[in-house]
């Protein structure tokens, strides 16, 4: 494997407090140098990569990722998903288990991880199922499960109604050191709701899918942690009680910990009553720190890219979860991609199933309404894609500390760009951003030493014949 000097840029590890311009060594697929005047130490033949003005960071981690394999590849691939994740500038996701079978056997961890090793661009980990078959009945076989690699548990898709599964699932996963993952949705309050359950829902005549179907089961986790001592960790947080109790809990230094999505503080419900509307209310402020003057994106309303699961809320919890964010209330930020075909997808909006695809978005999406709206600082933003995520789920990931694989991202925070539906790599297309104009961009994605995504305006890396040569070409710099 080609040693690779990347040079000039702006080097932000939160995970060791580094934020200068410098250079970045890779050797041996793995981080040998982090500073100024390492050129030195670069091994003949090494290739260089200028990446003045850029950053580079530890390579972004994507804790809830859906990609669809085994069972369900007409939507995604383990190859289509990890490609989708490198053009986002992932070099790591976490795959959910609600494929069809469930990842609730060690035999279906084997086949995932054996797929992911042959056809995956970026590193791949696998969470189990907590109970057989996610039905939320008896328990999955967890120890086996974690034997065979799991990195979590979770039921996502699905939510453990049963109070008393959920603990005994988190008594059990002590002694394995897993973390829980869930996905906070009451089924008897939100019945068949489909829509966040407030103005929107009445006027459009949608079934509302209430707040407080997501607010219980978070007050629910948090109680079972105190109670357990075990961590919880509640997926794509969406409303403002939510991040309230989250907040208290913390506070309380209870073991539980929240993540967002990049759509969940972008939209609103206001979104699914068409563009026009979206773009006079909540979306205006959108515009006008973004828009420039261009031809705002059009959809219509009852766009069923527009329907997950929590479903987009209203401004004011749209507010609270940025305030989440930037207060580290909700440490992680992640995708929740879930690729759904054309034809299920269009169909009317009680009947679509619930999720977009987001893997190549989040980075921009994140950057513009975190970074470029002033929340957050580029460290703290890139912490919550690198150091957060890899601690949560145990992961030697998340750094650029010497010696560990060279996982790097390199990105562009001010290139603006259009999310192009023919530029994508996902196997699915719903995504509500196509036509959208974003600012931030990947620009390229090494895992493990090697360049497997790079955007074509990154200058192509230019080989050293030697290290003399190497340093003559800094000194020319
Ligand atoms: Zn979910």
């Amino acid at each position: 494997m080609k040693s690779l000097l990347l040079t000039n840029g702006r080097v932000i590890d939160p995970s060791n407090g580094f934020d200068e311009v410098a250079d970045v060594l890779i050797v041996g697929g793995r981080i040998q140098a982090v500073g100024h005047g390492i050129s030195r130490e670069c091994p003949d033949g090494a290739e260089r990569l200028d990446v003045k003005g850029m950053v580079v960071c530890p390579g972004l981690i994507d804790c809830h990722v859906h990609l669809r394999e085994p069972g369900q590849s007409a939507k995604e691939t383990i190859a289509t998903g990890t490609a989708a994740a490198a053009r986002g500038g992932f070099t790591s996701v976490a795959c959910m288990p609600n494929t069809v079978p469930p990842v609730d056997t060690p035999g279906t961890v084997a086949l995932i991880r054996e797929k992911a090793d042959r056809e995956g661009l970026v590193n791949v980990f696998v969470t189990g199922a907590i109970t057989r078959n996610i039905a939320g009945e008896e328990l999955a076989p967890i120890g086996s499960l974690k034997q065979a690699g799991v990195v979590a548990i979770t039921d996502d898709g699905h939510c453990v109604q049963n109070g008393e599964i959920m603990r005994r699932a988190l008594e059990y996963v002590r002694m394995f050191h897993l973390p829980v993952l869930d996905h906070c949705q009451d089924y008897n309050l939100v019945s068949d709701g489909v829509i966040h359950e407030g103005y929107w829902s009445s006027v459009l005549g949608l079934r509302g899918w209430p707040a407080v179907g997501e607010e219980t089961i978070v007050a629910r986790n948090i109680l079972l942690a105190e109670l357990t001592g075990a961590h919880v960790h509640c997926q794509h947080l969406s409303s403002a009680g939510s991040v309230r109790l989250l907040r208290e809990a913390r506070q309380r230094g209870l073991p539980i910990s929240g993540e967002a999505c990049p759509h969940h503080f972008a939209l609103t419900d206001a979104a699914i009553a068409g563009s026009e509307v979206f773009w006079n209310t909540d979306g205006k402020s959108f515009l006008e720190d973004f828009g420039r003057g261009r031809e705002a994106p059009f959809w219509p309303s009852y766009d069923t890219n527009f329907k997950m699961n929590p479903p987009l809320r209203s401004a004011k919890d749209r507010e609270a979860v940025l305030e989440g964010v930037t207060d580290g209330t909700l440490e992680i930020l992640c995708s929740d991609h879930a690729p759904h075909c054309d034809f299920e997808k269009e169909v009317e909006f009680d009947y679509a199933p619930f999720g977009i695809t987001g893997l190549e978005t989040e980075l921009a999406l994140s950057l513009m309404l975190l970074y470029h709206s002033k929340r957050l600082k580029l460290a703290d933003l890139i912490s919550r894609f690198t150091a957060a995520p890899a601690r949560l789920l145990h992961l030697s990931k998340g750094t650029l500390s010497m010696g560990v694989a060279a996982d790097v991202t390199i990105f562009d925070p001010d290139k603006e760009w259009v999310f192009d539906r023919a530029e994508s790599a996902s196997k699915s297309f719903n995504s509500p951003f196509y036509g959208w104009t974003l600012k931030g961009k990947a620009m390229g994605t090494i895992v493990g030493g090697k360049i497997v995504w790079q955007d074509p305006a990154l200058p192509a890396t230019a080989r050293a014949d030697s290290s003399a040569a190497a340093e003559k070409l800094a000194a020319a710099e």
